[in-house]
């Protein structure tokens, strides 16, 4: 039991839903890992959704509700974590959802779609091909769901899926606390802010914003931009630290 008075009251329960999760095969023991890297990132930019975050969760509005064919990619830990926020964020932008995992099995892939569609989800489901160009498990997808997608949300993503899919002409869209990671680096837009932080924000914006705002944010994409500001906003927190 955890006291609801403890300080870090909602990192202990996000802990303990992502390890009953591992009970039931949804989140893989790696995927634990995963998430200690984003707390780590997260305590370091100050749990809090800063300005550049909000910019970067805006253009990712405008950039999936302009897209011809756009895809959110699920995997384990985002199911576990945000399988409503998913769903909302599919009625609000007409995305397609998607499941795809680096620690694959058929198992796997149909426990995380359950899931998901229990909370509301519309999942792309069917056969799975190997069509990117990887050579572990994330190259499985299905040919008219993430294969033929323009633009492509990729929550707490790994760096070469994210390069591979710009490989492929893709716009990137990634999650990821960490501003260093190469899927930070590599996608065409990073949200640097906590997963279920920003997943409603750009739901919000996605119910916003008008035509013309949308030309204008899917035009002014500096993903250069956005990381070096989340790396500014860690250094004053590092340097603040001691006052
Ligand atoms: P890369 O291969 O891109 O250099 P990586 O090896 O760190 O990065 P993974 O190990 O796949 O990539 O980790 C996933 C990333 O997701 C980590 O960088 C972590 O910071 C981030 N992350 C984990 N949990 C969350 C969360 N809840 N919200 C946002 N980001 C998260
Ligand atoms: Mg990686």
């Amino acid at each position: 039991m955890i006291p609801k008075d403890h300080p870090r009251y909602q990192s202990l329960i996000t802990r303990k839903k992502l390890a009953q999760y591992t009970l039931t095969g949804v989140v893989s023991l790696e995927g634990l890992t995963a998430h200690g890297r984003g707390e780590a990132f997260d305590y370091l930019i100050g749990e809090r959704t800063t300005e550049s975050a909000k910019l970067a969760e805006r253009i990712a509005a405008a950039m999936l509700i302009s897209a011809r064919h756009p895809v959110i990619s699920v995997n384990g830990n985002t199911a576990a974590l945000a399988a409503q926020q998913i769903a909302a964020l599919q009625e609000a932008s007409g995305a397609i959802v998607e499941v795809n995992l680096f620690h694959r099995t058929e198992e796997r892939v149909k426990k995380i779609e359950e899931l998901l569609r229990d909370n509301g989800c519309d999942v792309f489901s069917g056969v799975a091909e190997q069509l990117l160009p990887l050579s572990h498990d994330r190259a499985w997808c299905r040919r008219e769901g993430m294969f033929s997608a323009d633009v492509v949300l990729v929550p707490l993503e790994d760096g070469d899926r994210c390069e591979a899919l710009v490989r492929m002409g893709k716009k990137v869209i990634a999650i990821d606390l960490n501003p260093l990671s190469r899927t930070s680096r590599s996608a065409t837009l990073t949200i640097i802010d906590e997963l279920t932080r920003a997943l409603p924000e750009i739901t919000a914006a996605c119910k916003e914003l008008s035509k013309d705002e949308c030309r204008q944010l899917t035009a002014s994409v500096d993903n250069h931009y956005l990381l070096s500001e989340a790396i500014r906003e860690i250094n004053l927190r590092l340097c603040h630290a001691m006052d």
